[in-house]
């Protein structure tokens, strides 16, 4: 049997008919560039993650980039965010001009360590970014304390955690402002680059829109120089329908966690921790295992579509090397980044397929290490 490690094309099918009529009617409208569908959608996302508002933008990384420069932050300025992260949430903060300071990880969570953030402060530290990666969410009880004590900032990038709950809340309504990512293979994923800003703050959210567009609110009056970072009418109108799925597709990837935290209860390997204020979004079903790269080709060997997420931590890639972090510095996010393995993980597997990934990663990891 082969699994892929996401399939796409299985989701576009249970909403065919809803998605080409969505695209046709935008078409007919020439609603290319803003629109109807964009402002519903984002009036759909901001209710969704119970924040007064949302404003949808190019992808992702730029999300990051435009609430940090929403926040006025540039150069000279520090930002503390994770190096076990996609290289965009360290991308959003540079292309501000401040530079990105990165700290150690919680070894159970493999997430952002509130202590180590408090450890990381200077007098130029303005911003904190925690990463609610693979769809865990972050200790936003700690975060937030340190940021409040410390008159620091939050920006959180929730790229892979949409829908994830922190003590009943959706992620994305903690901090000053929030990031999201509509790649297509995050949980709510466009059909091409996608992304929103949302937050509490409505004056905050303007700021974003004026700066993602050109800085204008008006067509030729420009407050200030920005960029086109925009979220087009058709993706627009893709999301919108599968915003509504959302939840119930969130809920079958809860379903595949569960399967696999029982079928590998006595594997070999790490499985992921979750703390008992956090509802994760499971983005990623991430192990850690010994001698990851030789699981990995094997898994791949038995048509298993598994992945590392991710293989070098940002302070040891050479588009940091600038930064001058040596190895060894971040321990934990070294060790974790040499261990991790991504699992087959989608809304639309099958017991089938999750009984053959279990039993197959049950078998490589027995074939590596006998016992
Ligand atoms: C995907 C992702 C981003 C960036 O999103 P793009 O839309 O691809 O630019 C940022 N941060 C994290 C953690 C991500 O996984």
């Amino acid at each position: 049997m082969k699994i892929p490690l996401l399939d796409l094309y299985a989701q576009y099918l249970s909403i065919k008919d809803e998605v080409d009529a969505a695209i046709q009617r935008t078409i007919a409208q020439s609603a290319f560039i803003g629109g109807d569908e964009l402002r519903m959608f984002e009036t759909e996302f901001a209710a969704y993650c119970d924040v007064g508002s949302a404003v949808g933008v190019g992808n992702g990384t730029d999300a990051v980039y435009l609430a940090l420069r929403a926040l006025g932050i540039g150069p000279g300025d520090e930002v503390i965010t994770v190096a076990h992260t996609f290289i965009a949430t360290a991308e959003g903060i540079s292309l501000t001009g401040a530079r990105p300071v990165f700290v150690e990880i919680n070894d159970d969570t493999m997430l952002m360590d509130p202590d180590a953030v408090e450890a990381a402060i200077t007098s130029k530290t303005r911003a904190i970014v925690p990463v609610h990666l693979y769809g865990q969410p972050c200790d936003m009880d700690g975060i937030m304390e340190i940021a409040n004590r410390h008159g620091l900032r939050v920006v959180e990038d929730a790229a892979q955690a949409h829908g994830a709950r922190w003590r009943g809340r959706r992620v994305g309504s903690f901090g000053d402002l929030a990031c999201f990512s509509f790649f297509p293979g995050k949980n709510l994923g466009a059909y091409g680059d996608a992304g929103a800003v949302v937050s509490q703050d409505e004056a905050l959210a303007k700021r974003v829109r004026m700066l993602a567009n050109h800085g204008r609110l008006d067509k030729y009056y420009h407050r200030m120089e920005g960029v086109n970072s925009r979220l087009d009418g058709l993706q627009a109108a893709i999301l919108r329908i599968k915003l509504r799925n959302l939840d119930a597709w969130n809920a079958g990837r809860r379903r595949a966690a569960r399967y696999y935290a029982s079928a590998l209860a006595d594997a070999d390997a790490r499985l992921p921790a979750v703390d008992a204020r956090a509802e994760p979004a499971w983005h990623l079903y991430v192990v850690r295992v010994a001698d990851r790269d030789d699981v990995l080709k094997e898994l791949n060997a038995r048509g298993m579509g598994a992945g590392v997420h991710y293989p070098v931590p940002l302070h040891r890639q050479p588009a940091y090397q600038h930064l001058n972090i040596p190895e060894g510095a971040l321990p934990i996010t070294e060790r974790t980044a040499a261990s991790v393995l991504s699992v087959p993980m989608y809304p639309e597997m099958s017991s089938e397929q999750l009984a053959a990934v279990a039993q197959t990663l049950l078998e490589t990891i027995d074939v590596r290490r006998p016992v």
